[in-house]
């Protein structure tokens, strides 16, 4: 599935490299926020894909869904912290000492699940929404 042989003389553009750099699921060329994860302004995400036109929120309310994905990290997140500081320090008495790592922790990571939900529910989670390597094309050749 993932190396899409065409005899249009396109290069497929790896899955990984789109998911990673938050792209475009059908293109995998367009953009799908407007500004970088960790700065001053809140993340905004384009409503449609600059290079090949798809409407990322496929229906109203589409990414509420993503806030379960993004509950699922931050989850997965919490725990990995808290069995990590359990093997760090061996700690089994206070909870403070837990409080202070997950805490940070889940602060800092918030940005990056808001985006990485989003961009797992488009990529992985939507049916019948596939990479089209014919839709990487440069416009207008
Ligand atoms: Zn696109």
């Amino acid at each position: 599935m993932e190396n899409t042989h065409n005899n249009t003389g396109i290069k497929p553009i790896s899955q990984t490299y789109a998911v990673l750099n938050a792209k475009c699921p059908r293109c995998r060329r367009g953009d799908m926020f407007m500004n970088p994860m960790y700065g001053f302004k809140s993340q905004k995400m384009y409503t449609s894909c600059s290079h090949c036109a798809l409407k990322y929120e496929r229906e109203l309310g589409y990414f509420y869904v993503s806030m379960f994905i993004s509950y699922a990290l931050n989850v997965a997140q919490m725990i990995t912290v808290g069995i990590l500081t359990y093997f760090i320090t061996g700690n089994t008495e206070s909870p403070w000492l837990y409080m202070g790592t997950i805490f940070p922790v889940v602060l800092i990571l918030a940005p990056l699940n808001f985006r990485y939900s989003r961009v797992l529910l488009l990529h992985y989670m939507t049916p019948g929404l596939n990479y089209i390597p014919s839709m990487s094309e440069n416009k207008g050749s």
